[in-house]
């Protein structure tokens, strides 16, 4: 007659299966599960390992919507340091053409609103980039120290 042993449901109380990780009644998870860290039996929806104290759930969280938008998030990143680099070879090449005096003064004023313009836009990405924690932080401020550069 005793088919198997029950447990109380946490959640809602009734009687479920012993080896239910599911409870039937309320669909909250009752189940126990290994813990990723020390390998120690925790509750499913424990959040906390009572024995190692890492964090169980926030990990698991947080890692899976992040990695579909990782592309996304990094492209502020990247775009900083590409306009940062464009910015750095304009820098130079107007120098350059500066110092062998190839530039009439109105040329050398538009190259200048150029580089200044690509400046800000390397500015811009990178600090948004930075400022929502996006990711690409090396990326970021690669381009954000380009441009600085260029400003000198
Ligand atoms: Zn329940
Ligand atoms: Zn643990």
């Amino acid at each position: 007659m005793s088919e198997g042993k029950t447990k109380t449901c946490p959640f809602c109380g009734e009687e479920v299966k012993f080896e239910a990780q599911k409870c039937k009644h309320c669909k909250e998870l009752i189940g126990d599960k290994a813990c990723p860290f020390c390998g120690e039996i925790v509750k499913v929806a424990a959040t906390k390992c009572k024995h190692c104290k890492s964090e169980l759930i926030k990990s698991s969280l947080i890692s899976s919507p992040k990695a579909t938008s990782d592309s996304n998030r990094l492209g502020f990143a990247i775009t900083a340091l590409v306009l940062g680099i464009l910015t750095f070879i304009l820098r130079i090449g107007l120098r350059e053409l500066a110092l062998e005096n190839q530039l009439t003064e109105v040329e050398a004023f538009w190259g200048l609103m150029q580089v200044g313009f690509f400046i800000l836009l390397s500015l811009v990405f990178g600090i948004i980039s930075l400022a929502q924690k996006r990711g690409g932080k090396g990326l970021s401020i690669a381009g954000i120290i380009l441009a600085i550069i260029s400003i000198l």
